[in-house]
């Protein structure tokens, strides 16, 4: 798909999703934060959910875990710009709770279609929200983080890299550190060979049977 249709196609989901009642959290956002930054980005990174900033300016990662995100960034010489950043839910829950599972699913046709339009050779999935819907696994994210997991998205052949959220880091300094330790490995994932990985770390047992609500993009 060329630059060019590949927008054309990412306004079209954009037009759909601003004005999406699929769930309950649309009664309570200002506005859909649809996702930003590098439509032909190789990076893709989703989050949990718009928070207050957010919600208000309609950008997904613009108020403090934002400001971390940009800051990690820019030490592995990537700007926002460059990349694609998104979240699993679309509107922003009261208060800031965690996303329900069913909003979750209401939302991932707006993940899938991002994916597959954009066609990223990595995705950092930030958080448990995230690395559960998009591995399909129910493993949490202090295991998992750091290793880069091969899987097939939206028909596309990808690697997910699991990382701590950075809210969670500014919760618990100590993360920072290993936040930054896991950011400085994808420059060399982005550069890595798919074919090679292919075969994946084999699902733990029952996992996928376990993660069958969350598995929705299998
Ligand atoms: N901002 C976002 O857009 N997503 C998060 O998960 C946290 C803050």
């Amino acid at each position: 798909m060329g630059p060019e249709e590949r927008r054309a196609r990412l306004v079209e989901v954009y037009r759909e999703a601003r004005d999406c009642a699929r769930c309950p959290l649309a009664n309570g956002r200002m506005q859909v934060v649809f996702g930003s930054g590098n439509a032909d980005a190789d990076l893709m990174f989703i989050g949990e959910g718009p928070g207050a900033e957010e919600d208000r300016r309609g950008l997904p990662f613009v108020g403090r875990a934002g400001q971390l995100l940009g800051q990690l960034l820019g030490e592995i010489g990537l700007r926002r710009e460059d990349v694609w950043i998104s979240n699993v839910v679309r509107c922003r829950p009261p208060g800031n709770r965690d996303p329900e599972p069913a909003e979750i699913e209401a939302c991932e046709p707006y993940t899938r279609a991002q994916v597959e339009l954009i066609e990223p050779r990595v995705i950092a999935t930030l958080g448990n929200f995230a690395t559960r819907l998009l591995t399909g696994s129910r493993a949490g994210i202090t295991r998992v983080r750091g290793t880069p997991q091969v899987h097939t998205i939206a028909g596309r052949t990808l690697f997910i890299m699991p990382l701590f959220h950075p809210a969670a880091a500014l919760r618990t300094p100590a993360l920072v550190d290993t936040l930054r330790e896991d950011f400085a490995k994808l420059p060399e994932l982005l550069e890595r060979e798919l074919d090679a990985e292919a075969v994946g770390p084999a699902p733990a047992l029952g996992a996928q049977a376990a993660a069958s609500q969350l598995d929705l993009f299998a």
